[in-house]
């Protein structure tokens, strides 16, 4: 259904119906770890009511789930506050909404700029704080600026350094992940003990971090790949690059897939390899980020109120998803 033909009274009365239906998805998939619907189903949902909000500005409304980054701290739980808000990512589904991307970008800094291409890791946002190089805390996302404090959990996930090599004072962003093989083995332990299965492996990271006995975040066999500090100033590094070999020089996982690119045909080559090598991978990915290279850029640019206007995520096409999902649960 294309927004195209309604008229405003119709594109008004279609926003008050999705505003209701993503926010409930959104609480089954982010707050209990149990989706209700295929990701592509909620992502065209979502889509349309972008579209109605992006044609008609007034009709936007504070609760929309386009305002907000999706996720509420379960009360089991103590509250981290994000002073730097944990940001959620514009998404875009083809090569030509990419170049729409940045067509923006360069008009906005007057020339074009390099790329540090990632792969989208289909996990859920931790951030990490470090205090003289000491890990203190450890926090999910939550709303983008209360979070849970699950740091008893993260302390069991071996990927996680509890010191850095330097005694630096510093958050650091990246993602928690269970890497497919852990999840296989999961899902075939609780079908056989009767209990019920993850849909995914993101579900069952965000499940499994979300736990009140450490013990069994850390049977969970969960690990991570950072890539995003909240403040880059204590740093050597002014890149997003260079940013993600001095994370690995403090004693973090990183993906090793990154790429520089400085057109817009080698993000394209990225997105094929990586489309290409997907299932090969033994983490899950759903799509590609690209991000500004220079963090001051990054920085200049910043944020609307949910995504950061210097990256964009590209999503893989859902029949890719849906296939990738009916596969799990054969194998289970
Ligand atoms: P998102 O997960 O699509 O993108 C933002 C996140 O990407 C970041 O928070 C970060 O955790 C992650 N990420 C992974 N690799 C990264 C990298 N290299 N650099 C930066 N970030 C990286 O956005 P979102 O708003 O958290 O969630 C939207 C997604 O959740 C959509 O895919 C949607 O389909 C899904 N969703 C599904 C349902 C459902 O009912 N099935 C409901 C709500 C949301």
């Amino acid at each position: 259904q294309s927004i195209d033909g309604l008229t405003k009274a119709e594109a008004e009365k279609l926003a008050s119906e999705l505003r209701p239906k993503l926010t409930a998805w959104g609480a089954a998939y982010y707050t209990s770890d149990a989706p209700e619907v295929e990701d592509s189903v909620y992502d065209r949902e979502y889509a349309k009511l972008v579209a109605i909000e992006t044609k008609y500005p007034d009709l936007v409304t504070a609760d929309s789930p386009t305002q907000n980054v999706g996720g509420t701290a379960l009360t089991e739980f103590s509250k981290v506050t994000h002073e730097i808000p944990m940001l959620s990512l514009g998404d875009v589904f083809s090569r030509d909404e990419l170049a729409e991307f940045d067509a923006r970008v360069r008009e906005a800094v007057g020339e074009p700029v390099p790329y540090n291409c990632e792969l989208k890791i289909d996990g859920l946002a931790i951030s990490l704080r470090y205090v003289a190089g000491e890990l203190v805390q450890g926090s999910t996302r939550g709303n983008g600026v209360i979070g849970e404090d699950i740091t008893q959990n993260l302390k069991t996930i071996p990927s996680i350094p509890q010191k850095l090599s330097r005694p630096l004072t510093i958050d650091v962003r990246g993602e928690c992940y269970m890497p497919k093989a852990s999840f296989i083995e999961l899902n075939e332990r609780r079908d056989a003990e009767g209990k019920p299965v993850f849909a995914n492996p993101r579900n069952a990271a965000a499940g499994s971090l979300r736990q009140l006995d450490p013990r069994v975040t850390a049977s969970r066999k969960l690990s991570t790949f950072m890539y995003n500090v909240a403040d880059y100033t204590p740093l050597t590094t002014r890149t997003q690059s260079g940013l993600l070999t001095e994370l690995a020089e403090l004693g973090f996982t990183t993906n090793p897939t990154n790429r520089v690119a400085t057109t817009m045909a080698e993000v394209y080559d990225y997105v094929d390899d990586y489309t290409g090598q997907r299932d090969a991978l033994s983490y899950g990915i759903d799509g590609i980020v690209i991000k500004a290279n220079s963090l001051p850029l990054q920085h200049e640019m910043g944020a609307t109120v949910k995504v950061p206007r210097w990256a964009i995520a590209y999503k893989f096409p859902p029949e890719e998803a849906q296939t990738k999902v009916l596969d799990i649960e054969w194998t289970v």
